[in-house]
């Protein structure tokens, strides 16, 4: 029997256990760098497969399952909620709310990595159940703090690369919504890289009837938003990937006061670092010059913050990955990703290992109501995506598919090859 069946020979048995992990964590949703309790069931749940497990990064826990000689695979799912009032009407939905200073925040897994985490310690299950059939090391790393992009770097921060053995190639997957069953791969890149910015820009306060008297920052913000757009409309290649979005502009509190200063928010999104570097650089001449050209009294203030690196597939591991997945699955379940324009924070740990990676996604929506979606031309009106309060992917057959997923991509390198 070859190595893949013969490992996922339990599955089937594995199944309904892992349906009530993934409600379970579905249930309890825990907010970025905040995921105490999950953390906790999940080192436990390693601990009990026989995995040698150590907290890495507060609430990322990592587990390594070393059986002989061979490859060291890493395996990655993120495991933080999001601050959405769920409104699925599922009877596992989550209820949980978290006090902030604002008051209680709403808490729901909007983005599915309790289905990558319960997928995750599917295939971990699996591996350990049959260890005859493979060789080598398989590593589970469970990351913390996704959302805020914060999680990987915290897991790095406390040692990782000296923590564990160091993998040969690392390997993560999304679950979104398209046809559930079915996988999408891609060589290069496969998420943008993602950097917010806020920009303060300074003006001179003054009554609302003495404008001559100010040096107006609403003005002068008005027109940063508007220079922005030709960012992408006039010094981006057509065809080139390039979203420059303002999210967030903040000024003034009052009808007859010119305010002193005004904030905005910006988010922006590239496949390319150069033509990332070069919208960075666009971004601050354009904030300058405008506040040039209002007289503004004081520099402007532009912090970067919540940046995510691209993510960009290893062409031979995202072909080595694809082929044991069009062998397992059959062609017509295996599609190639288009690049998708959300970010993740995954890339940075094969970067500090200095590893290729191999990055793929996973459909969740009903396969016949996403196909009706497509053939009304009503998919974006009709499927809730990730994020929403709505996002609700079907347990099956996804959180078998990713299980199978995970147990396939590693023994694409822990099979025996003879
Ligand atoms: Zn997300
Ligand atoms: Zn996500």
């Amino acid at each position: 029997m070859a190595a893949v069946d013969e490992v996922l020979v339990g599955l089937k048995d594995q199944l309904g256990g892992l349906r009530e992990l993934y409600r379970d964590l579905h249930r309890h949703p825990e907010l970025s760098m905040r995921e105490h309790r999950t953390a906790q069931l999940l080192e436990q749940r390693l601990s009990g497969l026989g995995y040698a497990v150590q907290r890495i990064g507060g609430t990322g826990v990592v587990g390594v399952l070393a059986n002989g000689p061979g490859p060291v695979v890493l395996a990655r799912a993120d495991i933080d909620a999001l601050p959405v009032r769920e409104a699925t009407g599922l009877d596992y939905a989550s209820t949980e709310t978290v006090q902030d200073d604002s008051g209680p925040v709403p808490v729901m897994h909007a983005c599915g990595h309790d289905m990558h985490a319960a997928a995750l310690l599917g295939a971990a299950a699996l591996m350990a159940g049959r260890r005859s059939a493979w060789s080598g090391t398989y590593a589970v790393l469970l990351q913390p703090g996704e959302e805020i992009g914060a999680g990987a770097q915290a897991m790095l921060d406390d040692g990782l690369t000296t923590k564990i053995p160091r993998p040969d190639v690392a390997v993560g997957q999304h679950v979104l919504p398209f046809e559930a069953g079915t996988i999408g791969t891609t060589p290069g890149p496969v998420l943008s890289a993602g950097d917010s910015v806020k920009v303060t820009v300074y003006g001179k306060g003054a009554h609302g009837s003495m404008p001559h008297n100010s040096v107006d920052p609403v003005v002068l913000a008005a027109s940063i938003v508007l220079r922005l757009q030709t960012i992408v409309s006039r010094e981006t290649p057509p065809g080139a990937f390039a979203v420059v979005t303002v999210g967030a502009l903040n000024a003034g509190t009052k009808s007859n006061i010119i305010p002193d200063r005004a904030t905005l928010l910006l988010n922006l999104r590239t496949y390319d670092a150069a033509l990332r570097a070069r919208v960075v650089a666009s971004i601050e001449r354009m904030v300058r010059a405008e506040c040039e050209a209002s007289g503004s009294p004081r520099e402007p203030d532009i912090e970067y913050y919540d940046q995510f690196p691209l993510t960009s597939n290893d062409p031979g591991t995202n072909d080595q990955v694809t082929r044991a997945f069009v062998a397992h699955f059959g062609a017509d379940r295996v599609h190639h990703q288009e690049p998708v324009t959300a970010s993740e924070d995954f890339s940075r740990i094969p970067d500090a290992f200095g590893i290729p990676y191999a990055y793929w996604t996973v459909g969740g929506h009903d396969a016949a109501e996403y196909r009706a979606a497509v053939a009304a031309g009503r998919v974006a009106q009709d499927i809730p995506a990730n994020h929403s309060p709505l996002f609700a992917p079907v347990i099956d057959p996804t959180l078998a598919t990713m299980v199978q997923t995970q147990v396939v991509a590693a023994l694409a390198y822990l099979a025996p090859t003879s």
